[in-house]
């Protein structure tokens, strides 16, 4: 078993940087630096030096989320507390970053590389404190389940498929849903309590190919794009544009990502796509607003043969900041005794937190980092603000069941 006395926080913060975990975000991959398996794998045997109990789940081939518990002093089925820590697997890509992504160091008190912000920083600092509480078992604390969850940044797939799990009551993890859920995000140790849903889908248009010398005996898929594309456009301006700003997490957005069409330029093309995606704040129905961006489209471009639209490949919900109040209080009031400042705030992006928040559990974002150094080329954290995010994490859960 790992001694506490052993164990150096920015020593496993390095470990798990240095283990890539990138998702493949769509495609077929799972050898490094794609996919979570040598994450997860990582992760279990973390746990297991612990002594907890871990659970996998899977939710794509090769791809698991990773779940542990720590019992607490009066088992959930007895009326005692269960808090789940989250904590997502995967990153983005490495590819093009000023500082090599999978070997961390430490410079001027930062740690450099893919993911020590998000969200291997937060991941590791929730681990710390998984250490901590192994050792000293405080009275009176809470069931703790940890939660490493895959494919956040492409699908969010992994929080969806864990409420499922809990909704079933199949897992011993989870003798009941969670009384309330922390989600790592690099949030510079403010408290996010809303934030915006994304919706995300494929368009195509259909042509013939043909000679590009015969060019009116095909049909040009591209050009039929292209009116499918201004339509998009009108639509934001005369809609979504003008709908208003939610006071915390701002206006809805709709924008067109990606195109792919054509295979060379003496063919007519037959085929073009493009990815959508609709982002809404609390309160906004984004599947209602792609319906009603579809009938436009269908009314607008006048397209012959219609564009053809799939369905959703990602939908995430909005994470609406009314049930999760007394939760966000509580942990703003340990991070101000801290650091002596903490903001309740709103987000533009999506996170794990809405699915359990949908699920019922009132859920927060919480983590060490700034969202501007996420994702970034020379992606880094601040090691002072991940050593005071253990110990807000650890005041936090060891009071939590004091009224
Ligand atoms: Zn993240």
């Amino acid at each position: 078993m790992m001694k506490a006395m052993e164990f150096d926080p920015v020593t496993l913060l390095s470990d798990l940087v240095s283990i890539p975990s990138v998702n493949p975000s769509g495609r077929e991959e799972n050898q490094p630096p794609f996919g979570e398996v040598r994450m997860t794998d990582y992760l279990e045997q973390f746990f297991q030096g612990l002594g907890l109990p871990t659970f996998r789940q899977r939710i794509a081939p090769g791809r698991e989320n990773l779940i542990a518990q720590l019992p607490g002093s009066v088992p959930p089925e007895r009326g005692g507390r269960l808090l789940l820590l989250d904590a997502h697997q995967d990153t983005v890509s490495g590819e093009g970053m000023t500082v090599d992504p999978w070997t961390p160091i430490v410079r001027d008190g930062k740690l450099f590389g893919r993911g020590s912000c998000d969200v291997k920083g937060g991941m590791a600092a929730m681990l710390a404190v998984l250490v901590r509480l192994t050792g000293e078992r405080p009275r009176g604390m809470p069931t703790v389940v940890m939660a490493c969850t895959a494919d956040e940044e492409y699908r969010l797939s992994g929080a969806a498929a864990l409420t499922a799990l809990w909704a079933t009551g199949s897992c011993p993890m989870f003798p009941r849903p969670p009384d309330a859920a922390v989600v790592a995000e690099p949030t510079g140790l403010d408290v996010i309590t809303a934030h915006r849903g994304v919706l995300r889908w494929r368009c195509t248009t259909q042509g013939r190919a043909a000679h590009v010398s015969q060019p009116h005996s095909g049909g040009n898929a591209i050009y039929k794009m292209a009116g499918v594309l201004s339509a998009v456009q009108r639509y934001d301006r005369e809609v979504i544009a003008r709908l208003p700003a939610h006071p915390l997490c701002g206006p809805a957005a709709l924008n067109v990502g990606t195109i792919h069409g054509g295979t060379c330029v003496n063919i007519v093309p037959e085929r073009c796509e493009i990815e959508i995606e609709i982002r809404v704040p609390p309160g906004e129905d984004a599947e209602a607003r792609r319906r009603e961006l579809l009938d436009y489209l269908g009314r607008e471009a006048a397209l012959e043969p219609p564009a053809r639209h799939d369905p959703p490949y990602m939908q995430a919900p909005p994470l609406s900041g009314e049930k999760n109040r007394d939760l966000a209080e509580r942990l703003a009031g340990v991070v101000r005794e801290a650091t002596g400042r903490c903001r309740l705030l709103g987000a533009p992006y999506a996170t794990d937190a809405a699915f359990y928040a949908q699920a019922g559990t009132p859920a927060v974002v919480f983590g060490p980092g700034r969202i501007e150094q996420a994702h970034t080329a020379d992606e880094w954290i601040s090691l002072d603000q991940f050593h005071q995010a253990i110990e807000i994490l650890y005041q936090f859960i060891k009071t939590y069941c004091h009224d």
